[in-house]
């Protein structure tokens, strides 16, 4: 006579009953031992749920909010930059609004310079069309 008459248990997460042999078994260090209430096909679609759970997570925290648009994007939106202690940072605005700033801070010198280029005598001029070159 075989002592071990438990061959099935009913799993806790999708109530089937499955022989013994779909259950993970533990052991604690007391010496106590058994088998886990949810079913080997159970607890990988746990851990598959745990798994992609942290996925979400990670890409939860890999978004910022732009100091600008203040629209939540992913980092990849974010241009990084690198300091001269050479940290490495996310800038707080995203590019599109980066891109905006740079057009209008472009436009701002443009008309500035205009502007400027009228009270300036010629050999002004030629310097800060040269430092426009320079500068890129
Ligand atoms: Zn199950
Ligand atoms: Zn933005």
């Amino acid at each position: 006579m075989q002592k071990n008459t438990t061959v099935e248990k009913q799993c806790s997460t999708c109530r089937r009953i499955l022989p013994i042999s779909k259950f993970r078994r533990y052991k604690h260090q007391s010496g106590d031992s058994g088998y886990r209430g949810s079913c080997r096909e159970c607890e990988s679609k746990q851990n598959l749920e745990r798994y992609q759970r942290q996925i979400a997570q990670s890409n939860i925290e890999k978004k910022m909010e732009c100091t600008t648009c203040k629209q939540i994007l992913p980092i990849s939106k974010f241009r990084r930059y690198k300091n001269r202690s050479e940290s490495i940072g996310h800038r707080g605005s995203c590019i599109e609004c980066e891109r905006e700033q740079n057009r209008k801070r472009h436009q701002q010198k443009k008309t500035q310079s205009a502007i400027d280029n009228d009270e300036k005598p010629d050999i002004f001029r030629v310097r800060d069309c040269y430092k426009k070159v320079k500068g890129g």
